[in-house]
């Protein structure tokens, strides 16, 4: 079966009932752009740029970052790729980037926040990634996005790094798609005012499991209560698609709950039509979505959002999938 799966991974996923559903790979490192190729990654979904930052003893320049950004694009030719903006923060301490010590950084400066206080770090990768979209399908992504005016701001700076490459006679796209993180309760609950700010959404179920249910999402004890099936989580996505929807911009899931066997069918009975997943993944998701219909999928997304716990959750969904022809 796991060959069987291999072998379709490079030919697109559709549903029983002929929904094509995109399966895009997370990389968070070089290397992985080529495992995304070899997986049939219909795209980059996440393409988290931390490890350009990290273990460095200064900020990457703006060529190197090109050259980096550059090297995955062409693994994944006229693939599109989601840059997510540098999300580091108290518990992932740059020493260029001197952050006030917090007793819970998890709840302090963290992604978003970060970036709009350091506006020349900032604006130098919002530049590499305007050059790159001369030569690439390219679209950049915030982190931790909470309120309506960081987007707001981040448009402004945006503005400045097209500016600034403008004046050196180089090539700035003009209409780089911006899009955001949908991964505090805040930027779900106020998804329609975002969607009027963006182009596109991307779920990170990680972190909106940790801030809903209010569980440290390495937690080694409180595993249940972190499941990123529970119903306060799903009703979250529900709302996200929503505004989506109503907005006309896409939305997609790119935490890890995108390459759950289970949260698969609850994802598309919610409406998503893209999941972006580790590159080894990719060929199992998208056999998993070849096997779904869409009805079934949508009944059990409704049951979803009328259950008491992620238990419920999973045993209705394992249900289906037992159920299957
Ligand atoms: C998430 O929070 O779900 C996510 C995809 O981002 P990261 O895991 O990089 O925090
Ligand atoms: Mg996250």
């Amino acid at each position: 079966q796991q060959r069987k799966a291999q072998a379709a991974a490079h030919q697109p996923a559709k549903t029983q009932s002929g929904t094509r559903i995109e399966v895009a790979a997370n990389v968070s490192r070089s290397e992985d752009a080529a495992r995304a190729a070899d997986g049939g990654a219909d795209g980059v979904g996440l393409l988290r740029t931390e490890f350009l930052f990290t273990d460095t003893d200064e900020a990457p320049s703006e060529d190197e970052q090109v050259r980096t950004l550059r090297s995955i694009c062409n693994s994944l030719p006229g693939k599109l790729v989601t840059v997510r903006a540098l999300d580091v923060g108290g518990d992932k301490p740059l020493s260029y980037l001197p952050l006030p010590h917090e007793t819970n950084p998890f709840l302090g400066l963290r992604g978003i926040r970060v970036l709009l206080r350091s506006p020349d770090l900032f604006r130098t990768q919002l530049r590499a990634v305007l050059r790159l979209a001369k030569d690439h399908r390219v679209r950049l992504m915030l982190p931790m996005v909470a309120t309506v005016d960081e987007v707001q701001q981040t448009r402004e700076i945006l503005d400045e790094a097209r500016a600034d490459l403008r004046e050196r006679g180089m090539y700035a796209d003009a209409s780089l798609p911006l899009g955001t993180m949908i991964e505090t309760p805040a930027s779900a609950l106020r998804a329609d005012a975002l969607a009027r700010e963006v182009d596109f959404f991307s779920i990170g179920t990680n972190d909106l499991t940790q801030y809903t249910m209010a569980v440290d999402r390495e937690h080694s004890e409180l595993h249940g209560l972190s499941d990123a099936l529970h119903p306060a989580v799903l009703h979250l996505i529900q709302r996200t698609v929503a505004a989506g929807t109503n907005a006309e911009i896409p939305t997609s899931v790119c935490g890890e709950l995108a390459a759950d066997r289970a949260a698969v069918p609850v994802l598309l009975g919610l409406g998503i039509t893209t999941l972006s997943v580790s590159p080894n993944q990719i060929p199992d998701v998208k056999a998993l979505v070849r096997s779904l219909d869409d009805e079934a999928c949508r009944r059990l997304a409704d049951e979803a959002l009328t259950s008491n716990s992620a238990e419920d959750v999973r045993s209705r969904a394992n249900d289906l999938l037992s159920d299957r022809a």
